[in-house]
């Protein structure tokens, strides 16, 4: 099971076209919506296809 949380960010395989391949959590769902660190980009991802193009995760720091 993908254990995803508002705030992690996620790593993916394919780097976005503005070079950063880093993604921050904004919700989770069966759909993710995911906000690209480099170019601030919204996208809304499958939660399942999010767990096959990804590479890590990066947890939220403690609140
Ligand atoms: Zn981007």
């Amino acid at each position: 099971m993908l254990k995803l949380q508002t705030g992690d960010v996620v790593r993916l395989k394919k780097p976005h076209p503005c070079g950063s391949a880093e993604w921050e959590i904004l919700r989770t769902g069966v759909d993710v919506r995911l906000k690209c660190r480099g170019c601030g980009r919204i996208i809304l991802i499958a939660r399942d296809k999010l767990r096959r193009s990804m590479r890590q995760i990066i947890p939220v720091k403690d609140p």
